[in-house]
C-alpha cells in the first residue's frame, strides 16, 4: 500500500474545519517520520559459527559478528567484531552461501524486529563514532536495553562488547542461543536451511 502523507490522512479532519476561525491545530506535514529502524540477527554457520547483529543506521545495516551470540545476562560481555555495512535487503536473506565463497555456509534469520537509539549523543552515527551505542531492541526474541561498547583493535578488526542492560528482559538463567534454535521467519533449523 502506498504511504499517504500526514496531510492526506488528515484530509477529512481538515475539510471540516476553517483554521482561520478555530484554534484547533491545522495538519502539518510531519517531516520527521520516525520510522522504526530495522534490526536483525543472522545465525551464520561459516568457518566459525557466529551471530551477525545488524542495526539500521542511515540507510545501511551496521554489522557486528558476535561469535558466542547475545546473552541476556547483564554480567556477561560478548565480543562483537565490527564487519562491513550490509544492504538493508540483506535482512531478508536466509539460505546457504556456497562453499568457497565469502562467508560460505548457512545463514538463518535468528531474530528480527526494530530498534531505537537511546543514547545521549546526537544520533546513532555520532554514538558509533564515540564508541558507545545504547539502544532498545523490539525483536521477536530479544527485547529491552542493550549497549555496544568499542574496545580495542586487533589487526584490522575493530572489537566491541555487546552487553544486556539490567531491565525486565534481562535473564541470567537461560542461554537464549540454546533456547531458540530455529528461524524466526521459516521456523527451519540450520540443517533444514542447509538442505537443498
Ligand atoms: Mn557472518
Amino acid at each position: 500500500m502506498a504511504k499517504r502523507s500526514t496531510k492526506e490522512k488528515l484530509a477529512r479532519y481538515a475539510s471540516k474545519r476553517d483554521f482561520t476561525k478555530t484554534s484547533e491545530p491545522a495538519p502539518v506535514e510531519t517531516r520527521k517520520k520516525r520510522k522504526a529502524l530495522e534490526y536483525v540477527i543472522q545465525k551464520h554457520d561459516a568457518s566459525r559459527l557466529h551471530y551477525d547483529l545488524r542495526l539500521e543506521v542511515d540507510g545501511v545495516m551496521k554489522s557486528w559478528a558476535v561469535p558466542k551470540g547475545p546473552s541476556l545476562d547483564p554480567a556477561i560481555k560478548r565480543l562483537a567484531v565490527e564487519v562491513e555495512d550490509h544492504p538493508m535487503e540483506y535482512n531478508r536473506f536466509e539460505g546457504t552461501i556456497p562453499e568457497g565463497e565469502y562467508g560460505g555456509g548457512t545463514v538463518m534469520i535468528w531474530d528480527k524486529g526494530t530498534w531505537r537509539y537511546t543514547g545521549d549523543a546526537e544520533d546513532p552515527a555520532a554514538a558509533l563514532k564515540q564508541g558507545t551505542l545504547e539502544f532498545t531492541l523490539s525483536g521477536k526474541r530479544l527485547k529491552g536495553g542493550w549497549v555496544l561498547v568499542r574496545t580495542r583493535k586487533v589487526g584490522r578488526s575493530q572489537q566491541w562488547l555487546l552487553i544486556k542492560r539490567d531491565d525486565k528482559y534481562a535473564d541470567a538463567d537461560h542461554d537464549v542461543t540454546e533456547q531458540f534454535m530455529t528461524s524466526v521467519v521459516s521456523r527451519k533449523s540450520m540443517p533444514q536451511i542447509g538442505r537443498k
